[in-house]
Parts: C-alpha cells; structure tokens; sequence
C-alpha cells in the first residue's frame, strides 16, 4: 500500500505506537494492524536491535503476518504485535514487563499480548501487574494456557506431516532426514516429535549450547549454522528467525520441502515464487505456526478446554491442503494464495 509514512512494510495498519518509559528503561513499539476480526493479539519480542529501524520493521511484518495468522486459523481476533528493544546488555528486570504491562493496558483491550521470542511464561506474569490483555500465563489449574511453545510445534510438525504426504506421498517422517534451524522452543518440540517417529535431525543453533543439547535428546547432529539450510535432506524447518528464504538462499536449497515454524521466513513476496518455480513446497509460516496463538486464544476468550485446542490444532494441516491446492490449480504460489485468503477474511481482498 502507498502511504505518505515511507515504511515499506507499512500496511494500513490501524495504529503503532512508540512507548518508552524512561524509569524501568522500557522502549517498546506495539503494532495494530487490523481489530475487524476482533482484539488484535499477538506476542511480545524481547530483542536487542543494533538499528531501532529494524525493531519497527520487525513491528510492522509481525503484526500484519499475526492478522494473517489468527483470521486463517478460524479464531475471533485481530493481528498486533509487540517488540521491546531490549538494552545492550540484555536483561530485562520484572518493572520493565510491568511498564510494558501498563502500556498495553492503556489500550483499552485493543491489544492483547503473549510470549513470543526472548519472552517466558514467567515474563508475562510480571507484564499482568499492570494489566489484564495478557495471556500465555502459568496454567494455574486450566487446562490451557501457559507456554505457546509446545502449541505452535505440534502444528508445524502436523503440517511438516502434511507437506512430506503433499510431496513425498509419505504417511510418516519416519527415515526422513531433517534439517532443523534452531533449537529453541518451537525447533525443541517439532524435533522431539519428528524423532519420536523415526525422522533423522541435523540440528544448528547460534547458540552451541542449546544446539548440542537437542542433538543429545533427538540422538541427532549438530550442524553449522551456514550450512543447515543447504544440506542434502527431505525437509528444512526453520523455526529460529526470519527473512531467511532469499533468492540467494532459495538458488541453494537442496529439499523438495521448506516447512518450519519462524515467522516471515521470505524476506520478499518474489521468494514465494523463487520457491514454487524450484518446485519446493512451501508451508506458509503463519499458516503452519498458528498452534500457539490457538492455544492464547482459547486461554485469553475462555472459550474451550485442551481438546478443542487440540482439534483447532489439528485443523492446520486441512487449511495447509487448501492452500497447496488452490495454489495448484491457480499457478500462484502457496503464500501468495495464502496471503490472497487471509485478505479476504480482515476485509481487505
Ligand atoms: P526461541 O527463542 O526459543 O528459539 C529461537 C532460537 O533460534 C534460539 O535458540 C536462537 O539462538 C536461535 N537462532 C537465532 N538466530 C539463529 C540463526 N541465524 N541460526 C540458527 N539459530 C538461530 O524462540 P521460539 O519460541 O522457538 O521461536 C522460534 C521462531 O518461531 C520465531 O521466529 C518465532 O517468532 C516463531 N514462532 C514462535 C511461536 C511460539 O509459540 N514460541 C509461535 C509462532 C511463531
């Protein structure tokens, strides 16, 4: 969209504010891209930025990829997204959450926040102090709730699943090789169930620590950050950060299947196309990530327990389905058909 703004990936998005609370040291912008499907809702990132730019461009394509995520999953809530510019040092003291708290509550409700990367479970209870649009909280009793993260990687993994059925006509990963970037949250979940049935992992995380740690669990190998995503395997699943899927990234891949958890994994719409026309399927991120905010969602309406989660959940693989094949039909690749729905369902197609 044209704006006077000047920020390409400004969206019409409805509002973005630019918090800072000089006390607790909080600097936070949180992005509304749409409330049509109700309150917009999506995670906090916790995130140290060498150039603030990046943190509003991250606030812009995050929330815009959440109104996609949470209208494609069936639920009744807008796309927002918050990003706190952490300091240099990267601590984040509990009156920094609670600032950040206050400011979400000074929307009204508009905004609802949860975990997202550099943000726990415990996190958001010191960002409840100080206000009520906040979900992803400790289970206290419910059966829904609490960390996203194992949510979010039982519907990539059921959508790697789809995808390997898609393309390898495969019922199970078992023997499938699997390159996994990340070995965080998200990454940890999908490759404790892709070696539950069978899957090999090779595993690579900036972080050696955490890398050699799920190797162990998964009895998988630890891989070279540079070279995870051109390894000779079935399936890449990035699930660390995005904008990792370029022309120059996408000319190397060597699997038939990209499916993996990390939001906006194409740095440009033409990547899309990039990977359709190498033949590669491509699972749409905020398609296949949507098990966490599934799961916020139902915590934050109080509308199921853990077996509608789980259905809703389950549902992933069938929108995925719908999308390959409108995709097939249409000659439009798959997160352009993605986009193409999503649109449609916040009013915007
Ligand atoms: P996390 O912080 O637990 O893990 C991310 C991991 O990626 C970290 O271990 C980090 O060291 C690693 N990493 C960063 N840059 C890397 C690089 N260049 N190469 C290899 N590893 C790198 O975060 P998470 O919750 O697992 O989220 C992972 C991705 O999934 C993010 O893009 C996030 O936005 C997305 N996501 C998460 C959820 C959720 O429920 N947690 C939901 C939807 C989408």
């Amino acid at each position: 969209m044209n704006t006077p703004w000047g920020y390409p990936d400004f969206d019409a998005h409805e509002v973005v504010h630019f918090v800072s609370e000089p006390e607790s040291g909080l600097c936070a912008i949180i992005a509304i891209h749409s409330t049509h499907l109700g309150p917009a809702a999506g995670g906090a990132r916790f995130w140290h930025y060498d150039n603030p730019s990046d943190a509003l461009t991250d606030a812009l394509r995050l929330s815009r990829g959440m109104s996609y995520k949470n209208a494609m999953a069936g639920l009744a809530l807008g796309g927002g997204k918050s990003v706190i510019l952490a300091p240099a040092d990267r601590q984040k003291g509990p009156e920094l959450l609670a600032a950040f708290g206050k400011a979400v509550e000074g929307l009204g409700g508009r905004y609802v926040t949860a975990e997202d990367v550099g943000m726990s479970v415990t996190d958001m209870v010191d960002v409840r102090r100080q206000t009520q649009y906040v979900a992803g909280l400790p289970t206290e009793g419910s059966d829904v709730g609490g960390d996203p993260g194992p949510h979010t990687s039982l519907g990539v993994f059921l959508g790697l699943k789809a995808a390997v059925k898609r393309a390898l006509g495969k019922d199970s990963v078992d023997g499938l090789h699997i390159a996994m970037q990340g070995a965080g949250s998200v990454a940890g979940g999908v490759a404790m169930h892709a070696a539950a049935e069978g899957a090999r992992l090779s595993i690579a995380d900036i972080d050696a620590a955490k890398a050699k740690a799920l190797a162990d669990k998964v009895d998988g190998e630890v891989v070279a950050t540079d070279d995870v995503l051109f390894l000779d395997a079935d399936v890449v699943s990035p699930n660390a950060l995005g904008a990792i899927l370029t022309e120059e990234s996408i000319a190397r891949l060597k699997t038939p299947i990209v499916a993996g958890g990390a939001n906006n994994q194409l740095a440009t719409p033409e990547d899309g196309q990039r990977l359709a026309k190498r033949g590669i399927l491509y699972a749409p991120d905020y398609v296949i990530n949507a098990g966490g905010i599934i799961n916020v969602c139902t915590e934050y309406l109080a509308d199921g327990d853990a077996s509608l989660v789980r259905e809703r959940i389950e549902g992933i693989p069938t929108r995925l389905e719908q999308i390959w094949t409108e995709s097939a039909a249409s000659a439009r690749d798959p997160a352009a058909v993605a986009d193409a729905m999503a649109q449609r369902l916040i009013g915007r197609g």
